[in-house]
């Protein structure tokens, strides 16, 4: 898996990302990017490091720290944070042997960082491992200008109204597409277990899939395929927009779709523990908004309106192939009487460790 895989690249992007491409590989070195989530709980920092040779496993991994005080996560007289290693990741931009080193926060006493929402979701993915809870998450997302208007939508005015831009092609159907590539093959570079894009409803909105994953890995892949997003977007003079309705009125948000089965979900009559799981969720409806955007609810709560291919935010529903729910049951998977359900509340800006940790604590561990 060494030789370097062609990342598509826009004209502007060739040359910054030829200088990592070029480059020899320094011999018995391994720089490591070190990449943490900071205290708005969105954002993504990183900085790196250079390793005489590449550690075998994530914990071989040697911790290391950063000013708490400069990110809002500690105070200044006692500003060292700890950064905790839990996942590691090929490097697609400065490539083999350099890796991505997704790192959880701890504070200077080793308590868990507040925005540090890996701790608890890995002990309720281990307490539930016999389960084996597979993710599937929907990641929709628009590309804007650092004014926070859609990238080339018209000056001054608005494109026509939605219904040919969904899985559009072609100039004034799409905007921003090599972006979509870039990061598409950057992904596959990197391992993060990406599953398809497509063009989104408004334009210069996208949406990428990330899964299956197994438990954990859910929040690990999505958090990495962010970070590889918001580094693509630096040379491109394009911001990756997170927020759930970026522009008001009739134009659709972005949110998170949230897919999930269990073991016996996946299995022969599975569709009977699909059902419970939702009954389960329908008696959660509000823990589950609370815990399904960084604002707890104010965020969604301009995205699920009932409208746009959303469920309203206060009224739990569920239905097969209804995109108007705030759970979905796939047809093919009512048809075949077996396989996963869709929770379409989560917002695009949500943190998947909370969404899947909630998710697994409602349905298996049977938290109320
Ligand atoms: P939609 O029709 O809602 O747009 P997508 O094709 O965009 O669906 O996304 C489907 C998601 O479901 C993918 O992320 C995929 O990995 C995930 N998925 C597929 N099968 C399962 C399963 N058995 N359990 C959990 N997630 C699954
Ligand atoms: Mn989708
Ligand atoms: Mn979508
Ligand atoms: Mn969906």
């Amino acid at each position: 898996m060494s030789a370097a895989l062609p990342i598509q690249t826009l004209p502007q992007l060739q040359d910054s990302f030829a200088c990592y491409r070029e480059r020899e590989p320094e011999p018995d070195k391994v720089i490591a990017t070190y990449i943490w989530i900071d205290a708005t709980g969105q954002n993504l920092r990183c900085k790196s490091r250079v390793l005489d040779s590449k550690p075998k496993k994530v914990e071989d991994y040697p911790d290391w720290n950063f000013d708490g005080s400069s990110t809002g996560q500690s105070s200044g007289h006692n500003s060292d944070c700890w950064l905790k290693p839990c996942a590691v990741f090929r490097d697609p931009f400065r490539r083999d042997p350099n890796v991505l080193v997704l790192c959880e926060v701890y504070q200077h006493d080793w308590t868990p960082d507040a925005h540090n929402k890996r701790h608890s979701c890995k002990k309720a993915m281990d307490a539930v491992k016999d389960q084996v809870p597979w993710f599937g998450i929907e990641q929709e997302y628009t590309l804007v200008d650092q004014s926070g208007f859609p990238h080339l939508w018209p000056q001054g005015g608005f494109p026509g109204p939605q219904g040919p831009y969904y899985c559009g092609v072609g100039y004034t159907k799409v905007n921003g597409r090599q972006i979509v590539e870039s990061h598409l093959s950057a992904c596959l570079y990197a391992g993060v277990k990406i599953c398809g894009t497509n063009a989104e409803v408004m334009p210069s909105q996208w949406e990428y899939q990330v899964g299956p994953c197994v438990g954990i890995e859910m929040g690990d892949h999505l958090w990495m395929a962010r970070f590889i997003m918001d580094q693509i977007s630096e040379d491109q003079a394009v911001v990756v927009s997170l927020d759930p309705k970026p522009i008001p009125g009739d134009w659709n948000g972005a949110g998170c779709h949230t897919n999930y089965s269990t073991l016996p979900m996946r299995e022969e009559g599975g569709i009977k523990y699909i059902e419970e799981a939702i009954e389960k969720l329908s008696k959660r409806h509000d823990a589950h908004i609370a815990a399904y955007d960084p604002s707890g609810g104010e965020d969604n709560k301009r995205r699920l309106t009932g409208l746009h291919e959303t469920a309203r935010i206060d009224q739990f529903s569920s239905g097969v192939a209804n995109r108007g729910a705030s759970i979905r049951i796939p047809r093919h998977c009512s048809a075949e009487g077996k396989g996963y359900l869709e929770d379409r509340r989560p917002a695009s800006n949500m943190d998947p460790y909370v969404v899947t940790e909630i998710i697994v604590r409602t349905t298996l561990l049977n938290e109320k």
